[in-house]
Order: structure tokens, then C-alpha cells, then sequence
């Protein structure tokens, strides 16, 4: 209890310290990794792939299957129950794309410590795992793609990078990678830390309690067992939601940026997924906060950045140079694009696999990758910057 009320103090005090620019940051190895990461290798002392097909597999999609196919075809919840626990489901999956994807993983953006604050315990409605866990997977998804080392590599099919990847044992090389990648930014972040040492307790309190709550205040005639079930059908439907970023978006859809890699433009994915489903831009440009060329098409965690951007509690927006973009269009896109200069596209030598390894070495994961060019650097723009705000 003491050590809780210190972390609660210590956590005030970082909401009301003035922001200060930390790029310079020394890396930190594996081993020096705080305790409280330490403890998710098992959760519950099981190992993490089978407390998943436990938690996610066999208890959420049952509560999956009950809810669709008949608390609401039988009218057993009513259709505001379906609106109410979809905003709530809606607000964590914000927190997933918005907080743990743009923000902590790809570092497209700033953002003061209210908005941190406000972004992790949104991340913590979503129960996809604590920030540090989710970034760690998705910075090694972003820099091994289609590899053995990609957790979820769609070269394995669908439903491996679906969701049957959370149920099996990783690969020795996903393994080998995540030890290597560098989360030293997300090990020195105080709130990314407090998250991780309460995660259980906040998992519960936003998971379960709030939203239990609320839902028995709506209707008292809901026993507890209908409201449990209404809770992961919510999850559920999030997950799958998010999950289709991983295979739809890695496998259909065009590529007009980069034609090499798996990942594709969806629109429907991005429907479902709040605005990530502009995947080939994504993966060509990890560190652009829209996460697309296009700010507002399909794209709601755009529209949250900017807002937030608007009353200053977000800032230092990176994003592409229209350069950058026609540059890239046609050195490497599939021709789709309508900048793409189809009249100049015999011209090109295509570039040799080799080359392009040498050329680009391992894909980035993002701002702050010390595998991001210096040119793709210095010609990224930079929109709500801090002096801005004086
Ligand atoms: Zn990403
Ligand atoms: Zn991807």
C-alpha cells in the first residue's frame, strides 16, 4: 500500500512537470529492463501462449459466440447496450492505435503527460497487454516483417496472423529478436512503468468494474453472468477489429507505395480498425503520425491526434514530404498511385534485392530507429511543433 501511495505521488508529480525533449537517450540491453516487464514473461504462472488461448481463445470467443448469436437476436440486450459497450470498446481501440501504435511504438508524435496519462489508461480498457509488450511486438513486426522473426507473419497464413500466432509457442527467432530490440525509450518512461506494475489492478478497475457498472445501472435486471459475458464480447469484437490489421491488411489491397512488402491499402480494415488500415504507407512511413497519406479518410486516431494537437496537448506531428512521397511512389510503388508517372516507369532499373538491403539495411520501426535514414530525416515535416507553443 505504502509503495502504491509513492507511485501515485511520483505519477501526480509527472502530470504537473513541464515536458522536456528527450531524444538523446542512452539504449538499454535486455537485461537491465526494469522488474515490473520482467513479471509478463508469465502471466499467472502460465506461459504466455496458453494463458492467451485460455483468456482470448476459449473464454472470449464463447462469450463472442453467445452475445451474437443470441443475447441479441433473442433481444436479450437491448440495442443500447450494443451502442453503449461499443463506444467503450471503441474509446480502448483508440488507445491502441492512437496511444500504444502511433504514440509510444513509432513515435510520430508528442505529447504532454495529461494526454499520456489519458492514453494509458484507454490502452488498458483494450486489454491487449501492457504498452511496453505490445510496442516490443510491433516494433519487431515492423522491422522483421514476413520473416520467421515477425510474430505474426502473414507468410504463415490468415489465421496465424489472425490470431492462432496468440496460441502457439513463439518462433526461436521471434524470441531471439524481441531480447534485441530496443524499448530503451518505453523502459525509462515513468507512466509506460506504472502501467506495467498496476497493470492487473487497472485492468480490472477499466475492464471489468466501470463498464460492469455502468451497464447495471442501465439495466438491473442483468445478472452478473449476462454482464460478464457482455464484457468480452465487447473484447472480442475489438480484437478482431485490431487483428485484421495483421491479415486482411497484410494481404489485400494495393501497394502504391511499396510494392515489395505484404502490407496492403484496405479501406475496410481501416473502417473497422480506427483508420489503420493504410497499411503499405504505414509500413513504408512508420513514422508518420496519420499513419496514411491522407489525414481523414477512414481515419478517426487521425482526427483524435488533432484535436488534441489543436488545444496543445499533442505536438511535434511528423509526417511526409510531399517529395518524399512522389519519390517513393515511383521508385517502388505498384503503379496504382495517381502521382505514380507511368511515362517514366520503363525508364527505371529495378532495384536488385541485394541492393535494396544495402541500400536500406533492415526496415525502420519508426522515429528515434537508428536505422531511419538521415535524408528521410531532415525531409520529414514536422506540423504543431513545441516552439508553437510557446
Ligand atoms: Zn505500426
Ligand atoms: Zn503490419
Amino acid at each position: 500500500m505504502k509503495s502504491f501511495k509513492k507511485d501515485i505521488i511520483i505519477l501526480s508529480k509527472i502530470v504537473k512537470m513541464r515536458d522536456t525533449n528527450k531524444e538523446d537517450i542512452k539504449p538499454v540491453s535486455a537485461s537491465e529492463l526494469p522488474p515490473e516487464f520482467k513479471k509478463f514473461d508469465k502471466p499467472f504462472g502460465l506461459e504466455q501462449h496458453e494463458f492467451n488461448r485460455i483468456f482470448i481463445g476459449y473464454i472470449t470467443q464463447t462469450c463472442l459466440l453467445i452475445s451474437y448469436f443470441y443475447f441479441i437476436p433473442f433481444g436479450i440486450i437491448s440495442p443500447w447496450f450494443i451502442v453503449i459497450n461499443g463506444i467503450y470498446g471503441y474509446i480502448g481501440g483508440l488507445g491502441i492505435t492512437v496511444g500504444c501504435h502511433r504514440y509510444w511504438t513509432h513515435k510520430t508524435f508528442k505529447a504532454n503527460k495529461a494526454l499520456q496519462v489519458l492514453m494509458m489508461l484507454m490502452q488498458t480498457i483494450s486489454m491487449q497487454y501492457p504498452i511496453f509488450k505490445w510496442c516490443r511486438d510491433h516494433r519487431v513486426h515492423h522491422k522483421y516483417t514476413d520473416t520467421d522473426a515477425d510474430p505474426h507473419s502473414a507468410k504463415r497464413g490468415f489465421w496465424f496472423s489472425h490470431i492462432t500466432w496468440l496460441f502457439l509457442p513463439k518462433h526461436p527467432e521471434v524470441e531471439d529478436k524481441l531480447k534485441i530490440i530496443d524499448i530503451s525509450d518505453l523502459a525509462r518512461d515513468p507512466i509506460v512503468r506504472f502501467q506495467s506494475k498496476y497493470y492487473w489492478e487497472l485492468f480490472t478497475v477499466l475492464f471489468y468494474i466501470l463498464p460492469m457498472l455502468v451497464n447495471q445501472w442501465a439495466s438491473p435486471e442483468l445478472t452478473l453472468l449476462q454482464n460478464f459475458i457482455i464484457q468480452h464480447a465487447r473484447y472480442g469484437t475489438s480484437l478482431h477489429f485490431t487483428f485484421l490489421v495483421n491479415s486482411l491488411a497484410h494481404m489485400w489491397g494495393d501497394k502504391p507505395y511499396d510494392k515489395e512488402i505484404s502490407s496492403s491499402e484496405n479501406a475496410l480494415v481501416s473502417l473497422l480498425a480506427v483508420g489503420e488500415g493504410w497499411h503499405n504507407y504505414h509500413h513504408t512511413f512508420p513514422w508518420d503520425y496519420k499513419a496514411a497519406e491522407f489525414g481523414y479518410k477512414i481515419n478517426v486516431s487521425t482526427m483524435f491526434i488533432h484535436f488534441f494537437a489543436m488545444i496543445g496537448w499533442a505536438y511535434d506531428l511528423k509526417t511526409v514530404s510531399h517529395k518524399l512521397l512522389v519519390d517513393r511512389i515511383n521508385r517502388t510503388g505498384d503503379g496504382s498511385h495517381p502521382l505514380f508517372n507511368h511515362a517514366h516507369a520503363h525508364d527505371k532499373t529495378p532495384i536488385s534485392k541485394d541492393e535494396k538491403h544495402s541500400e536500406t539495411s533492415l526496415p525502420t520501426w519508426g522515429w528515434g530507429d537508428k536505422a531511419l535514414s538521415k535524408d528521410d530525416v531532415v525531409i520529414t515535416e514536422t506540423l504543431f511543433t513545441s516552439k508553437r507553443r510557446g
